[in-house]
């Protein structure tokens, strides 16, 4: 993976339809200028959008992902699941893994590896989130946290190469509120360290995602350890996303 990249992944969540398809064109245009041509710009809408994503971003420079996927590698009789094999196939070059929002429903570090590990057996680029709850943030134990999700998301994973972080904390996502910048900077350069001391990853890409917006992106692109942002609420806003996009340039 390279860091000369900012990235910017839309997370879209639960949300869009194919009319929403139309708010792509005015992100396509930005896109072509010279001037953000350092902005890596994935689209991880959910799966009864991807084809049609896939269609209109096939022959640009905008790539798509997945939001999740079943653990296992072949076809059976899971409802309502998707694998991996399935989402590479629809175009996917990249797919979220370990997000809260399906920790909440009871994912733990060891699903999450076995999710990676296929993911990346099927070629896909694995955007593996990590993040601490308020509950962890008050008890002083976010280093430790991360560390475990971390060691045990990422076991026996030789080819960490097509990893990227994205550090979330549980309590930003979805709330306004984003951590103060020095606790951030502290947070960022502890698991680049842990990733390149424990994991031997020679430059990892570490994003950062939770309730990244158009104001507060002024501050939280001055943090230079940070190689881009995971984006939620305000990506589903193509005004608002291409407002984050541009002042991360200035
Ligand atoms: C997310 O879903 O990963 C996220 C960061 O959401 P939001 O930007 O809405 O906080």
């Amino acid at each position: 993976m390279t860091n000369k990249y900012k990235y910017f992944v839309a997370n879209w969540k639960m949300f869009g339809d194919l009319k929403s398809l139309n708010t792509l064109n005015r992100v396509l245009k930005l896109k072509k200028s010279i001037k953000f041509d350092k902005a890596k710009i994935i689209y991880c809408p959910p799966y009864t959008l991807l084809e049609s994503f896939n269609k209109k971003l096939k022959s640009t420079k905008i790539d798509i992902g997945a939001q999740n996927c079943h653990p296992l590698d072949e076809y059976g009789p899971f409802t309502g699941s998707i694998n991996s094999k399935m989402v590479k196939k629809l175009g996917c070059k990249y797919i979220i893994l370990g997000h809260s929002e399906n920790r909440f429903e009871g994912e733990t570090n060891n699903l999450i590896n076995k999710k990676i590990k296929v993911s990346l057996n099927n070629k896909l680029k694995v955007l593996f989130c990590i993040g601490e709850s308020l509950k962890q943030k008050k008890e002083n134990i976010t280093k430790k946290v991360l560390s475990k999700q971390i060691l045990e998301g990422l076991k026996n994973i030789k080819n960490l190469n097509n990893i990227i972080l994205a550090y979330e904390p549980v309590w930003s996502i979805g709330t306004g509120i984003i951590p103060k910048k020095s606790d951030l900077e502290e947070n960022i350069f502890f698991i680049r360290k842990f990733l390149k001391k424990k994991l031997r990853i020679k430059n990892p890409v570490i994003l950062y995602g939770g309730s990244v917006n158009s104001k507060n992106i002024n501050e939280l692109r001055t943090i230079n350890q940070i190689n881009g942002f995971l984006i939620g609420g305000a990506s589903q806003n193509s005004n608002k996303f291409i407002d984050i996009i541009k002042k991360t340039f200035i």
